[in-house]
């Protein structure tokens, strides 16, 4: 069985990924972590409404976490 040494964490809460949904660098996010940071857009306008709750979600240390990785 292949790659047992991969572990994954989510940069934004630190929980195990199987998949990331998004990646910037070496840094993995979640997908309703990837989502509240607006790494990933919408599915499509009808999902507006959830993509408003996400943003909802955001807070102050999501500028920080970028500020060194954002090019
Ligand atoms: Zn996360």
């Amino acid at each position: 069985m292949g790659r047992g040494g991969l572990r994954v964490i989510c940069a934004h809460c630190r929980r195990p990924l199987k998949r990331p949904a998004a990646r910037i660098g070496r840094l993995c996010f979640g997908p309703v972590c990837a989502r509240s940071l607006g790494l990933l857009a919408p599915p499509s306008v009808r999902h507006a409404v959830c993509d408003v709750r996400y943003r909802v979600e955001r807070d102050e240390r999501t500028p920080d976490l970028f500020a060194g990785v954002a090019a």
